[in-house]
């Protein structure tokens, strides 16, 4: 079987690399990756100003805009070979069902930011789409089947967050169709990993479960609440898994304008999460249900036919190891908050 194509294989290490979002999670876990790997032209931008960067990678011309607006976005494709476009003002079910005007301003980002890169003469375009772009008709069980690239349609996606991302598909694919631009579209299942966001509002649950256990452990309050009523399913796919599934259909001609799942295919409940993460603390927690809390759609998995069949890609981190290192990097972020040193949230 033939391997597939990494950035390694079709840049050449002088070839400017733009990622947005870099002052973020995901983004910032990109930057490393490729300057790690030797390239020596990455433009990595974010709106936050440059001391709230959650990873600032050395070598890295690292850019503080906000590029929701149309100037910002023509410069900083300017020379582009390749664009990663992860930037959105995102969080977890907390920030999403509360603030779905900024959600849906995250349009202007991906249409300003296509446009600019299609004007620059970019090679390729990589637009970070979300789960939350699926039907929601389809999630209204916990014991949900899992989701396949095509179950997006006909549209009910997630109010706010999800049409946003479905809109931004299409763009992509338009600048295809229309342009021939090349465009690649990865839609993500609940990315977990050191360096994400785990305290403040915006976290997802995996960084929100490792809080709370790590302030139960701490408090000798060995108490945690959980959001509904903690049967509620999702998939979690570990940054590395991720990173890597991003370089493999950033060059895969097979996938140009064609949305994949990138995602881990392992449903647990939430209530199974806080068990494992209960195990890796070393504690067990009388648990409180708060019904009135955001939860999102009752079960939501990927279907990872379509991305085994294409890349032969299925996430390496086992859910246990995944967690551990998570829980291990609060745990220290935990401790410096105390200490009084500067911490990613
Ligand atoms: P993140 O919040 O850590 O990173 C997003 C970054 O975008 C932030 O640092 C934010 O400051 C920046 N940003 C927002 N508005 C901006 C603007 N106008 N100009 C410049 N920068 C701006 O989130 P993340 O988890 O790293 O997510 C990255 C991408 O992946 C997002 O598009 C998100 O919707 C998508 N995604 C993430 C997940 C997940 O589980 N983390 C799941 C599905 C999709």
């Amino acid at each position: 079987m033939m391997r597939n194509k990494k950035a390694i294989d079709v840049l050449n290490k002088d070839d400017l690399i733009v990622i947005t979002g870099a002052g973020g999670f995901i983004a910032g876990a990109l930057a490393r990756y490729f300057s790690e790997q030797g390239f020596a032209r990455i433009r990595a931008i974010d709106k936050k100003p440059l001391d709230e960067w959650y990873q600032r990678v050395e070598g890295v011309e690292s850019v503080c805009m906000d590029l929701s607006e149309k100037d910002n976005c023509v410069k900083a494709c300017q020379g582009a070979t390749e664009v990663y476009n992860l930037a959105a003002d995102m969080g977890g079910m907390g920030f999403i069902e509360r603030f779905r005007i900024e959600c849906l301003r995250s349009i202007l980002i991906n249409t300003h930011m296509i446009e600019a890169a299609y004007h620059a003469g970019a090679g390729r375009y990589f637009f970070s789409s979300s789960a939350c772009a699926y039907n929601t008709t389809l999630q209204e069980d916990a014991n949900v089947r899992a989701l396949k690239e095509s179950d997006a349609y006909p549209a009910m996606a997630e109010r706010g967050y999800g049409w946003e991302k479905l809109m931004s598909e299409m763009f992509c694919q338009e600048y295809w169709a229309e342009r021939e631009m090349k465009t690649f579209i990865a839609r993500f299942h609940n990315v977990y990993g050191p360096y994400g966001t785990w305290d403040g509002g915006r976290e997802k649950a995996p960084a929100a479960i490792c809080r709370k256990v790590i302030e139960a452990r701490d408090s000798g309050k060995h108490e945690i609440v959980i959001w509904g009523d903690g049967l509620q399913t999702r998939s979690f796919m570990y940054i590395d898994d991720c990173i890597n599934g991003i370089d493999m259909i950033m060059h895969c001609e097979e996938l140009i304008a064609t949305p994949i799942n990138l995602g881990s295919d392992r449903l647990v409940s939430i209530n199974e999460l806080v068990s494992i993460v209960e195990k890796i603390g070393g504690i067990t927690l009388k648990c409180h249900y708060d019904p009135d809390a955001p939860t999102g759609v009752a079960g939501r998995n990927s279907d990872n036919t379509f991305i085994k069949q294409v890349l032969n890609w299925e996430p390496a981190t086992p859910l246990e190891k995944g967690l551990e290192k998570t829980y291990r990097w609060i745990s220290q972020q935990y401790a410096d908050r105390k200490a009084g040193k500067r911490t990613v949230s």
